[in-house]
């Protein structure tokens, strides 16, 4: 590692001041307001301090909206999910936030332990997760919670309505899966709101999405929105595929790439997410983190040793099992690999009140303690299976410690973990990315390796291509993949431009992914 390599020209360059200016312009004189299941702060009591705390989830949505709605001063609705969130809010529900610099308002929607099993672990995440990432064999579907699933996106419309009271001119944007229905409950009642969703994860091909018996619903419940957008152009083909056959009386315009139903129109559009990248590149460069990123090195790439990164959530999306599998086969068939080449796979412990997350992470450490059984010798450890859940900043250093970050998920609407280890990729000539060509982030980034899940063989070449790739490549590489790279605030500015000119009138222009997608 030697010189500070750049990042090269921003792609779009919307910096997180010009935000608050593009939403005002986009969308004047509007109230705005977020609604999403998970809530920007949340109360929560903290033992050590002997009182209560508050504490911001992790996730990159979150903390790029956050300053977001301190500039513009709206209202956001989520669910009250802190085992204190009661006891601080106000009147209506409500509270001021962030508490240190109260700058927009947050109205807590509360859910008891039966909406949250029904809804959340039910509907939302053992049927649609599942449905989504092409593995109908794993849904579990329960009148219950498709019951309940109505009743909290009910709810959630309520209280937006609630929110807005009289109020003319309000722009309601929703998140994700969990609020599908939620856009139609509000349009039913307030034609004159302009609504925009985006949906976070794939949008499965209509063999896949029929198997929801109540497909229909939530087509209807997403085509209520001004706007609807999805990570890659490839997804909002499929929800306007399924829309043209699931309803009968929707029209599709595959020109202008838009639905009607009732009436009403809505623009489909993909705009892919992305990461604060200034943000992650600063954390990887504070001279603070060097004698960490030396410190990481020298446990698990000592001497002219070779470290690889992978970090995920335990879900059977990440193909992390399947990872190992050719772990397993490169130590098989590169014994230059064996004592020398390192992985820290850092694994997030999730949604664990599910069976089949509780099952995966029992095969995950089955798969980790075999391989390390069968290759480690005189000290050595192939793998790390670190089960944390670590800061940005501990990300930060790792990425950047790394001569390769491995990516093998077996469907992925976008993934960050792609995105963030390239812009903590500061040092020339940089590492190398592999990369599922299942992940959404590979439509997108041009220079990563890919690789596919499905071919553990095929993926072990792959990974020792990389780890023996020549510095020159390596460097050509990572400046393509530099220069593919954009930022959450681009992601947001090209949303607030295309909302904004549906909010006007006019037809939302195609955005930048819609023309250059590569899997249509
Ligand atoms: N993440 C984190 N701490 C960890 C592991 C992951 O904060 O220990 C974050 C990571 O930085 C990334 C997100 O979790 O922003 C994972 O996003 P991704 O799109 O890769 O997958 P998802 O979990 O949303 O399916």
């Amino acid at each position: 590692m030697s010189a500070v390599s750049t990042l090269g020209e921003p792609y779009r360059g919307v910096a997180p001041g010009d935000l608050d200016d593009i939403l005002r312009r986009s969308l004047p004189d509007r109230r705005f307001l977020v609604v999403s299941n998970r809530e920007p702060y949340e109360h929560y009591w903290d033992e050590a301090a002997d009182g209560i705390g508050v504490r911001r989830p992790a996730g990159g949505l979150v903390a790029a909206l956050d300053p977001l709605m301190q500039a513009v001063g709206g209202v956001w609705v989520a669910w009250g999910s802190g085992d204190r969130d009661r006891e601080e809010v106000g009147e209506g529900d409500r509270l001021r936030v962030p508490p240190e610099e109260p700058g927009y308002t947050l109205r807590r929607l509360w859910l008891n332990q039966q909406d949250v099993n029904q809804y959340y672990f039910g509907y939302a995440n053992q049927f649609l997760w599942p449905l989504c990432h092409l593995r109908p064999a794993l849904t579990r579907m329960r009148l219950r919670y498709w019951t309940t699933y109505v009743d909290v996106n009910r709810r959630f419309a309520d209280a937006v309505l609630e929110e807005i009271g009289d109020g003319q001119g309000a722009a309601i944007w929703f998140q994700d899966y969990h609020l599908a229905l939620a856009p139609e409950f509000v349009r039913s009642r307030r034609p004159d709101l302009t609504l925009a969703h985006f949906w976070h994860i794939p949008f499965p091909p209509l063999e896949i999405f029929r198997v929801a018996s109540n497909a229909p619903q939530l087509l209807g419940g997403l085509l209520a929105n001004d706007i609807v957008g999805f990570h890659l152009p490839l997804f909002a083909d499929n929800f306007m595929r399924c829309s043209e056959s699931l309803l009968d009386d929707a029209h599709v315009d595959w020109e202008h790439r838009s639905v009607e139903i009732g009436g009403h129109t809505c623009y489909v559009r993909a705009f892919p997410i992305s990461i604060d990248v200034e943000q992650f590149r600063n954390a990887a460069l504070d001279p603070a983190a060097d004698s960490r990123i030396a410190r990481l090195r020298q446990r698990y790439a000592p001497q002219d040793g070779l470290l690889g990164v992978g970090v995920d959530r335990i879900d059977y999306s990440k193909g992390l099992v399947e990872k190992i599998a050719a772990l397993d086969m490169l130590f098989d068939r590169f014994p230059d690999m064996r004592g020398r080449f390192t992985f820290v796979q850092i694994a997030v412990p999730s949604r664990t009140a599910i069976d089949t997350y509780d099952w995966l992470n029992e095969k995950l450490e089955r798969a980790v303690w075999s391989i390390n059984d069968k290759w480690g010798e005189g000290g050595w450890q192939p793998v790390h299976l670190l089960k944390d859940s670590l800061s940005q900043d501990r990300l930060a250093h790792f990425y950047r410690a790394a001569d390769v970050c491995y990516v093998n998920s077996l469907q992925d609407g976008m993934n960050l973990v792609a995105k963030e280890f390239l812009a903590c990729q500061v040092d020339d000539p940089g590492g190398v990315l592999v990369l599922s060509k299942f992940a959404g982030a590979a439509e997108e980034l041009d220079g990563a390796y890919e690789v596919n899940p499905y071919d553990p063989e095929a993926a072990a070449l792959g990974l020792h291509e990389a780890l023996t790739m020549p510095a020159d490549e390596r460097r050509d590489r990572m400046r393509r993949l530099h220069g593919s790279l954009r930022s959450i605030y681009d992601w947001m500015g090209e949303i607030f431009e295309g909302w904004g000119a549906v909010a006007g009138g006019a037809p939302a222009p195609l955005s930048d992914a819609d023309r250059w997608s590569r899997t249509r």
